[in-house]
């Protein structure tokens, strides 16, 4: 960390001596010099309204520095390549959607209640590979209220709250992609729906279909602690329900969902 900051000191004071100003289409264009070494850059860096402006990779990087780019979120990741996912100490409650009775959805001869079971126990897998201490509102095929699943996740005081269900369109028969939902009261579960949703489009190579406020949803509602709920994909599209009946894809989201819930708890960091 000392040698870091020692670099970018250095950085910083070689960029103040070095700036080597020249005229180019009105932009003024700056040579930086690190450590008596000239960075190249695929984009030149320029001064705007007394700012240097420097592709960041290239300067990243040349302090050692891993870089990562998330294009959705449009977030940059700056570690020092020490950071990697876990959920060592949390409580996690995941909560496959449905169940008995209510089997949700139903399409292609598939109950809802028992696709989502599969993904979330693929998820439990998944989180608790990563440390976390997982506890499941249901393992079998049985109904529970949506009142009871939130009130499970209040008693153990969990960290995070995650209901996993997949999705249907009454109108687009070509839908897909992950959907994630968060109660709008909260910043918190909003923060984490955009996380787990970004990773899980990312791992898994789906479209994106957004983080949305479903403040009507009960479960999202009635839970103290962050929450989100997972609508993996869409039932709805024949071609999406293939893609998530077969176990890679389910392991794919639940290692995306994995890692964003990382993120929300313990982002990368200098
Ligand atoms: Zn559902």
């Amino acid at each position: 960390m000392k040698r870091l900051f020692s670099l970018a000191m250095a950085l910083a004071i070689t960029m103040l001596l070095m700036l080597s100003v020249s005229g180019s289409g009105g932009r003024r264009v700056v040579t930086v010099v690190l450590k008596g070494e000239t960075v190249t850059f695929d984009t030149p860096a320029y001064i705007e309204n007394n700012r240097t402006m420097v592709p960041l990779r290239a300067v990243a990087e040349a302090l050692g520095l891993e870089v990562t780019w998330d294009q959705t979120s449009a977030t940059a990741w700056l570690s020092d390549g020490s950071w990697s996912p876990s959920l060592r100490g949390r409580t996690i409650v995941v909560d496959p959607g449905h169940g008995g009775a209510s089997t949700g959805a139903s399409y292609g001869g598939v109950r809802e209640s028992a696709l989502n079971l599969s993904i979330a126990q693929a998820l439990a897998e998944e989180l608790r590979s990563l440390g976390a201490s997982v506890v499941m509102t249901r393992s079998s095929d049985k109904d529970i209220s949506l009142a009871d699943r939130a009130a499970m996740a209040n008693r153990l005081k969990a960290d995070l709250f995650l209901s996993v269900h997949c999705n249907v369109s009454p109108t687009n028969p070509s839908a897909k992609g992950v959907y994630t939902a968060y109660h709008g009261g909260s910043a918190q579960s909003r923060r984490a729906a955009e996380l787990l949703k970004n990773a899980m489009v990312s791992f898994a190579g789906v479209p994106d279909m957004g983080a949305h406020d479903r403040s009507d949803l009960a479960v999202l509602r009635l839970t103290d602690m962050p929450a989100v709920l997972l609508e993996c994909g869409f039932m709805s599209t024949p071609e999406e329900l293939a893609l998530l009946l077969q176990p890679e894809h389910q392991k794919a989201l639940a290692q995306g969902a994995a890692y964003g819930a990382a993120l929300f708890f313990s982002p990368p960091s200098l």
